[in-house]
């Protein structure tokens, strides 16, 4: 059997050794421009008051990445590098620099496809407005595409850019960091059952009391619908879809996953998952792998085995990496 079949039992008194208040505890909010939500099991001895600070302290540590990180507000330290980087060496939080070194290593990793550069154009394209560069715009910005324009000092803390066109986004990769470090919150109030979403990136922490967590995987072209439903436990699970933001333009679709070699949206597949124990790392590989397509995808994930990958290409076939394979 594949690696994440589980046989499910279904325990009908598994509460009853709990006390009354025993419980779990959930709740949805909007934060880094999407829907984010907590849930997790408070045992015997916790109240209300517990369950309320923690999920204030969650909320809080997303809404705090999200003023570091976004590039909509000015005062990110995001910003400062985009609008500095070019002309001085920036010093940043230990938090962003070690971000950003994840960032360059998932690049070579994925020989450039997940690049933090790709903002050099993807910042011209408006979804909510149906805009995008025109041909001469792209062939501009392509040269600032490339990840090692960005120099990260481990000595100083800081990032420079050797190009002045450089910008970066981490829109790829900060919501599974943001992921991470609220789980780390949970785990340290001594939570042992949690789910944190952050628009397609989830991770769960433990179980679900004795049966697993049931992710679904959204159908790319039917919102209401599912495309399949996974049983996981202890793992993290990132979804980049073609269906997020978009336009569509004369036949073309224009969304926000962008090719960083052609500064145009990537069409080889249109829904790609992928499963691991690191909420940071599949984030960015979901992008990259949406961008490699599912050949070239499929092989890189193939070759990391703490990595498992569920493809759905352009005819809605879907396709899974080998550790998913049943035997
Ligand atoms: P979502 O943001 O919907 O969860 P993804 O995790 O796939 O989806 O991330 C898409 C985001 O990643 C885009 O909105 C953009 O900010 C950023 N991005 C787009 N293309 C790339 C790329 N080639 N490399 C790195 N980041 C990218
Ligand atoms: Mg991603």
């Amino acid at each position: 059997m594949g690696k994440f079949s589980a046989v499910i039992v279904i325990m009908l008194f598994a509460f009853n050794s709990h006390s009354a208040f025993a419980q779990w505890h959930q709740k949805s909010f909007h934060v880094m421009g999407t829907l984010a939500h907590v849930e997790f099991w408070l045992d015997d001895d916790a109240t209300k008051a517990t369950a309320d600070k923690l999920i204030v302290a969650v909320e809080q540590e997303m809404q705090r990445i999200d003023q570091t990180m976004s590039p909509y507000i000015a005062t990110s330290e995001l910003s400062v590098i985009n609008r500095d980087a070019a002309t001085r060496p920036v010093i940043v939080s230990q938090e962003l620099f070690d971000l950003l070194t994840d960032a360059h290593d998932i690049a070579v990793l994925t020989h450039g496809m997940f690049d933090i550069t790709y903002a050099s154009i993807g910042y011209q394209y408006n979804y909510r407005k149906h805009q995008k560069p025109n041909q001469a715009a792209i062939k501009q910005a392509l040269t600032a595409i490339n990840y090692q324009t960005v120099i990260l000092d481990k000595p100083s803390l800081s990032v420079k850019f050797t190009d002045a066109d450089v910008k970066i986004d981490l829109g790829g990769i900060a919501k599974g960091h943001a992921v991470k470090n609220c789980i780390a919150i949970l785990k340290k109030a001594g939570i042992e059952h949690a789910l944190i979403s952050a628009g397609g990136d989830t991770t769960l922490l433990g179980d679900r009391i004795g049966r697993p967590w049931f992710v679904g995987i959204k159908h790319p072209r039917a919102e209401e619908k599912t495309a399949v439903q996974l049983p996981l436990s202890n793992e993290s699970i990132s979804t980049s879809g073609d269906y997020e933001r978009y336009f569509i333009e004369d036949g073309v679709r224009y969304h926000h996953i962008i090719n960083p070699k052609t500064g145009d949206s990537a069409r080889n597949v249109v829904s790609v998952s992928i499963i691991g124990k690191n909420p940071t790392y599949v984030d960015a590989l979901s992008t990259a792998i949406f961008v490699m397509g599912l050949q070239q995808g499929m092989a890189l994930i193939n070759e990391l085995p703490e990595y498992e990958a569920i493809i759905i290409d352009n005819q809605q076939t879907l396709h899974v990496s080998t550790g998913l394979q049943q035997d």
